[in-house]
């Protein structure tokens, strides 16, 4: 008899750890596994800010994915997912064509560009390694090249953070710490650096205490940040950003415009026919999308929501947790039984302001400063063991506490 074949979408925190999962539950006559990812590494997602800011090499939140797989148990296919024909039970790659038992859907999400004009054409946004090695290199090239004028244009010096929610805020507090090495490396004068931070609100990090967002602020601002509320974002082009603060338009001439301001369902799972909600898809409580019952869904892409029908946002850990989920389900499903369900994370919350500051909320205690990042560096390695062991952990950990 044919084993079952059961394909997962996307390696990054809820892919890679249901194949994990996967490999330690199934044995090999059981069912063949195969794993799809557009790059030959998982890397942290939650690092990325650091990377595009130039505070963490981009290399220490890449993971080859050989390493952590067994490939004995897991195929792994490098390639990008082009579509989903479920009728068929078939996936398109840019490569092959693949046909598949049960799915696992974790492709994470994509950047919202709100069809804000000139937002797709002229923005960078903190998606993966690429993009935030692109930032990082993006901004030294201006100070490279502004340090090279012989007329000096000053806007090369302009960062422009559009959103002030936790990547947002969490990519400034790294970015203005870095600032002063990019001028001591490219020879420019601090004082001429600008790192701006449009928010359309009144206040950042909307989801959080108010207190927790107001020390943000605080930080923020004390190290340079130049906030700028009740901001709405008109349009983009090639070397200024336009903003309206109460009707007023503003414009500021910059070349490097990074939006952290949400995210749209990916195309491929848009164009698939699964029931969406809130640009994710919607899932039982045992992780099948409503409208299949033989595709699981993991992570950002899964749509979920707690016992008082809030959505849960989407975090690594929400990511993880989910993926344990899927994977025993799974397991399950092979052996004829009944699925168990996800039980709503109980969610922190979380955001970094820098190497040495942050704030967060863990168990509804308040936390500030270098408290919350040693929380998040922990959480970090935790993770790190979980998918890899001590080996990994020892490879890849931060243990540069603070
Ligand atoms: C800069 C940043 C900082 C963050 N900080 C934190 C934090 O401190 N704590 C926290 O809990 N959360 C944080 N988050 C959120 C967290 O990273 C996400 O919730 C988490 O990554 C979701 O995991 P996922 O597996 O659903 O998706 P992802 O981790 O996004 O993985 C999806 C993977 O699928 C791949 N993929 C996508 N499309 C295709 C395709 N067509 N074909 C093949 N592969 C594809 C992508 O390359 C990606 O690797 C942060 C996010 C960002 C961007």
């Amino acid at each position: 008899m044919n084993k079952p074949h059961i394909v997962i979408l996307g390696a990054g925190y809820g892919g890679i750890m249901t194949a994990v999962k996967l490999q330690k539950q199934l044995g090999q006559n059981e069912a063949e596994i195969t794993l799809v990812h557009k790059y030959d590494y998982h890397f942290q997602t939650s690092c990325l800010h650091e990377n595009a800011a130039g505070t963490l090499h981009q290399d220490s939140s890449k993971i080859k994915i050989k390493d952590i797989i067994n490939r004995s148990k897991i195929n792994f296919i490098i390639d990008e997912v082009v579509s989903i024909k479920r009728e068929a039970k078939k996936i398109k790659l840019k490569n092959r064509k693949l046909h598949y038992d049960l799915l696992v859907i974790g492709m994470g999400p994509e950047p919202n560009t709100e069809g804000i004009p000139g937002l797709n054409e002229y923005t960078y946004s903190i998606t993966d390694i690429n993009s935030a090695r692109f930032i990082r290199e993006h901004i030294e090239y201006n100070f490279a090249s502004y340090a090279n004028d012989i007329k000096k244009d000053e806007s090369k010096l302009n960062i422009v953070i559009g959103g002030g929610g936790i990547l947002g805020v969490e990519f400034a507090g790294e970015l203005i710490n870095q600032i002063p090495v990019m001028c001591r490396e490219y020879d420019v004068e601090k004082t001429l650096v600008h790192l701006y931070m449009l928010e359309e609100n009144t206040s950042l990090l909307q989801k959080f205490d108010e207190d927790l967002a107001h020390y943000a602020i605080t930080s923020l601002q004390s190290r340079g940040v130049e906030i700028i509320h009740q901001a709405k974002l008109k349009e983009c082009q090639d070397n200024k950003v336009i903003y309206e603060v109460e009707g007023k338009e503003h414009v500021i001439a910059s070349h490097t415009f990074i939006w952290t301001g949400g995210v749209q369902a990916n195309p491929v799972f848009e164009k698939s026919g699964l029931n969406l909600k809130n640009k994710r898809i919607e899932v039982y409580s045992n992780m099948l999308s409503t409208k299949d019952d033989s595709i699981f869904v993991v992570g950002d892409c899964a749509y979920t929501a707690n016992e008082n029908g809030e959505e849960i946002l989407p975090t690594a850990k929400k990511a993880i947790g989910e993926a344990a989920v899927v994977a025993r389900n799974i397991s399950l499903r092979l052996k004829n039984k009944e699925l168990t369900s996800c039980q709503p994370v109980k969610q922190g919350m979380l955001a970094t302001l820098g190497r040495d500051d942050g704030v967060a909320t863990i168990q509804n205690h308040k936390v500030f400063g270098w408290k919350a990042v040693l929380i998040k560096r922990i959480s970090d390695n935790h993770y790190l063991y979980k998918l890899g062991g001590w080996n990994l952990l020892l490879k890849k950990g931060n243990f540069h506490l603070l």
